[in-house]
C-alpha cells in the first residue's frame, strides 16, 4: 500500500465524507469539472459533508504536502477548482438552502448551485442575485462577485451576502461578518477563494416573482449592427427593474447565426411590458421568447447553450462604451466563430451594482458600462487549436475599445500575472496582499487568481 493509501486509511475513520483514489470509478467522475478543456488528475479527492471535513482535509493535505484546491459547482473556466497531483476538496455533497422567509434571509451550504437556491427561495416569492445558468456554483460565483438577472436592482451576488463560514488554512473555522472578523468579510467579497473555504453563506433575500418578465428575443444575424445599437440604446434608458444581455449566438439548428437581446424585467408589469416592447417590436425577429414566465425558468432558460463537458476558453474585458467602432469589431469576429457552441456575449452592468464604491468590497469592478465575453465553446478536442485561437484573435481585435478591468470570474487558465491581478482587483489589491498575509501567510489557497500574501 502507498504512503498515501496508508494515510488515507487512517483518515477516513474521522472523516464523513468519501476519500476517492485514482483506482476508483468515482473519482473519475469527482475530478471533472464543467469545462471539458480542462482534464486534472488529483491524487486524492475529498468529498466534504460540513466544516468539519474540510478542516481534517486541509490538515491532512499539510501533512501530506498536497496542494490543495476546493471544488464548488466545477464551473470556472480556468479550471482553478481542480489540480493536478494535488487534494481536491469537494464540497459537491454540502448542497442545502435553509431560508428564514421572515427575515428574508438564507443561508446556503458552500457547494449549492443556483438553481437549488432560486427553487428552495421561490418558495417563498423569494430570491438574491445569482448566476444565469442553473448549475453554476453559489461558492465560486459569490466570491468573486456574482452578476445575474438582479444584479441592476439589487446589486451583486456578494452585496447580498451577510455572513460566510469560512474554513481557514489552519483548520480553524470562523464567522466573517460586518462585525466578526471584518477585514476578512471585506476580502471574501470580491477576492475569490483565495482567504478559505467558504462552508456556508447567509444571503438577504428580496422579493421577486414568483412571475416575472424577461426571455429572450433573436435577428438574423445581418441585423446584428443595428440590434446591439438597439441594445446600446435600451440600455441607456434602462431602470434598475431592467437587466439587459446582448449575445451573438447560432440557433438552435445549429447553422444558424443570431443576434440575441435577453432581458429580465423586475417592477410593475406596465412598466415591463412598455420596456420588453421596445424590445419584441423591433424589426422582425427570427425568434420570441420573451413574456411572462417564472423566475426559477428565466435562471435556467440559458442552461442549454453551456453543456457539460463542452470545451471552453474565455476571453473578456469591461468596456465603458459601445461605440460604433466596438459594434463592428464584435459582429466581425463573430462572423469568424469556428463552432456553433461559440458566443459574443456582452453584459449591461448598471444599477445599485455599479453604486457601491469600488473599495466598500474587495470586489472592484463597479464602473456602469459593457462586459464583453468572447466564449468559445466547442465539443471535440479536435477544435482545441481553432476554437483557443479564435477567442485569442478576437479578444485582439477588440484590445482598443476596452478598458483596464477585467471581471474575476470569467478569467482563464492562462490569465495570470501583475497586470491581470491589478485588471481584476483594481485598487482593492494592496488591501487583500496585506489580509492575505494575516489569514493564508503559506498561500495554501492559491489555485485561484492568485493574491500574493505581503506584510
Ligand atoms: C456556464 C457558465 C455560466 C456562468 N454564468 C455566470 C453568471 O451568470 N454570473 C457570473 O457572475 N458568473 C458566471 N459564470 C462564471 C462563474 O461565476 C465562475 O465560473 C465561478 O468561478 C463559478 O463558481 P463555481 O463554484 O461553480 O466554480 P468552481 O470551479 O467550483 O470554483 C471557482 C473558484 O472559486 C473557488 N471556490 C468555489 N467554491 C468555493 C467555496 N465554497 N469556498 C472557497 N472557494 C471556493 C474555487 O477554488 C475556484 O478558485 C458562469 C460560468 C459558466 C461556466
Amino acid at each position: 500500500m502507498s504512503n498515501l493509501s496508508s494515510r488515507v486509511t487512517e483518515l477516513s475513520s474521522r472523516f464523513s465524507g468519501r476519500l476517492l483514489l485514482p483506482d476508483e470509478p468515482a473519482w473519475d467522475v469527482a475530478r471533472r469539472v464543467h469545462n471539458g478543456f480542462v482534464d486534472k488528475r488529483p491524487a486524492l479527492v475529498a468529498q466534504c459533508r460540513g466544516a468539519a471535513d474540510i478542516a481534517l482535509a486541509l490538515r491532512f493535505a499539510r501533512d501530506a504536502g498536497l496542494e490543495i484546491a476546493v471544488r464548488g459547482g466545477g464551473h470556472n473556466v480556468g479550471g482553478r477548482s481542480t489540480i493536478d497531483n494535488g487534494l481536491m476538496i469537494d464540497l459537491s455533497p454540502m448542497q442545502y438552502v435553509y431560508v428564514d422567509p421572515i427575515a428574508r434571509k438564507a443561508r446556503a451550504a458552500g457547494g449549492t448551485l443556483w438553481g437549488q437556491f432560486n427553487r428552495e427561495t421561490q418558495v417563498h416569492g423569494l430570491a438574491t442575485t445569482g448566476g444565469v445558468v442553473s448549475s453554476t456554483g453559489v461558492g465560486g460565483l459569490t466570491l468573486g462577485g456574482g452578476l445575474g438577472w438582479l444584479m441592476p436592482k439589487h446589486g451583486m451576488a456578494l452585496d447580498n451576502v451577510l455572513g460566510v463560514e469560512v474554513v481557514l488554512a489552519d483548520g480553524s473555522v470562523v464567522r466573517a461578518t460586518a462585525d466578526e472578523h471584518p477585514d476578512l468579510f471585506w476580502a471574501v467579497r470580491g477576492g475569490g477563494g483565495n482567504f478559505g473555504v467558504a462552508s456556508s453563506f447567509e444571503f438577504r433575500l428580496h422579493e421577486v416573482g414568483p412571475t416575472v418578465n424577461g426571455g429572450l428575443v433573436a435577428w438574423p444575424i445581418d441585423r446584428a449592427r443595428d440590434v446591439l445599437k438597439l441594445y446600446r440604446d435600451l440600455a441607456r434608458d434602462a431602470t434598475d427593474d431592467l437587466m439587459l444581455v446582448a449575445a451573438l449566438i447560432t440557433g438552435p439548428d445549429a447553422a444558424t447565426k443570431l443576434v440575441a437581446i435577453a432581458a429580465g424585467h423586475f417592477g410593475e408589469s406596465a412598466a415591463a411590458e412598455k420596456a420588453l416592447k421596445r424590445i419584441k417590436s423591433f424589426g422582425q425577429p427570427a425568434m420570441d421568447a420573451m413574456g411572462p414566465l417564472p423566475y426559477t425558468d428565466l435562471n435556467a432558460m440559458l442552461d442549454a447553450s453551456y453543456p457539460s463537458g463542452a470545451r471552453n476558453y474565455w476571453k473578456s474585458h469591461f468596456c465603458d462604451e459601445l461605440t460604433e467602432g466596438a459594434i463592428e469589431a464584435i459582429v466581425d469576429a463573430y462572423m469568424r466563430c469556428p463552432s456553433p457552441l461559440g458566443q459574443i456575449v456582452i453584459e449591461h452592468f448598471h444599477g445599485a451594482a455599479t453604486r457601491v464604491p469600488p473599495t466598500d468590497t474587495a470586489y472592484a469592478l463597479r464602473s456602469n458600462g459593457f462586459n464583453v465575453l468572447v466564449l468559445s465553446q466547442w465539443k471535440d478536442a479536435a477544435g482545441d487549436a481553432t476554437g483557443s485561437a479564435w477567442a485569442r484573435e478576437s479578444y485582439a481585435s477588440l484590445a482598443r475599445f476596452v478598458g483596464p478591468n477585467r471581471y474575476l470570474n470569467y478569467l482563464d487558465q492562462d490569465d495570470v500575472g501583475e497586470r491581470v491581478l491589478a485588471a481584476a482587483y483594481g485598487p482593492n489589491l494592496r488591501r487583500l496582499q496585506v489580509i492575505k498575509q494575516k489569514y493564508d501567510p503559506d498561500n495554501v489557497f492559491h489555485h485561484n487568481v492568485n493574491i500574493p500574501p505581503r506584510a
